[in-house]
């Protein structure tokens, strides 16, 4: 099955072509309540005149999805609306709906604005679909990003010279942990947090490798090693309630 796109206004509607049971048959429109928009064609028709005929109803598509993006919306929570932040290495990016041309959802970061792409664009109106695609996304850029900045960090501490043990996951109440035997575990969504940010949080459990209290001498190599250390915990404190709360 082969998808196409139009722009319509500011918006991309996504469209299936599909052979016409009748050999002869005009084209065909439907749109259905899951969002699905499929055209109708004879066996040869041209692609140019599908192309013109959806362009021609576009605003009845649009009307059409709208509306049913309408009857299916459930609640929907503030912060996986269209248009709300969210943020990615201490920026925030508004979220962009689009229609996919592909069968399945993604995601990327494009013109500074956070474009989730659907198969099925209704999908959007889904909180807990859209937070679950963003947490999945959120969750393999913290393996990429984390395991760079772990990399950085062992290569400027001198008393650290291999790779540490390290996972990450979701945590509500800290950023990162150091187990008595030098397993580092990191909050996933740390992620969302700057680069300084994160290699503070890192700098401080390597830290405990020496030091397992955070006493006067924790301090000192911290601060040796990152002198802006109060300015970033106050930056993660600021953060703690919006990204730690959800
Ligand atoms: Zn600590």
């Amino acid at each position: 099955m082969t998808r196409y796109l139009i722009s319509y206004n500011e918006e991309l509607i996504a469209y299936e072509v599909r052979p016409a049971r009748k050999r002869r048959a005009a084209l065909g429109l439907y749109v259905y309540p899951d969002g699905r928009v499929h055209v109708t064609a004879p066996p040869r028709a041209d692609l140019k005149k599908i192309q013109e005929h959806v362009q021609a109803n576009a605003a009845w598509i649009s009307k059409q999805l709208k509306k049913f993006m309408r009857d299916t919306a459930q609640k929907i929570q503030p912060g996986y609306n269209s248009g709300a932040l969210q943020l990615y290495l201490g920026k925030g990016y508004p979220l962009k709906f689009e229609p996919s041309l592909e069968l399945f959802n993604s995601i990327e970061i494009r013109q500074d604005a956070f474009v989730l792409q659907f198969s099925n664009i209704t999908m959007s109106r889904d909180a807990k679909k859209v937070s679950e695609m963003l947490d999945e996304w959120y969750c393999q850029q913290a393996d990429e990003i984390f395991s760079a900045r772990l990399k950085h960090c062992v290569e400027a501490l001198p008393w650290v010279d291999a790779m540490p043990v390290w996972r990450h996951s979701p945590m509500k109440s800290q950023w990162g942990s150091c187990s008595a035997s030098g397993v580092i575990a990191l909050n996933t969504h740390l992620v969302k947090c700057s680069v300084a940010c994160i290699d503070s949080v890192i700098v401080h459990e390597f830290c405990h490798y020496k030091h397992r209290n955070h006493g006067k001498r924790f301090y000192a190599l911290l601060e040796k090693h990152v002198p802006d250390w109060r300015a970033l915990k106050k930056e993660l404190n600021d953060l703690t309630s919006r990204v730690l709360a959800v």
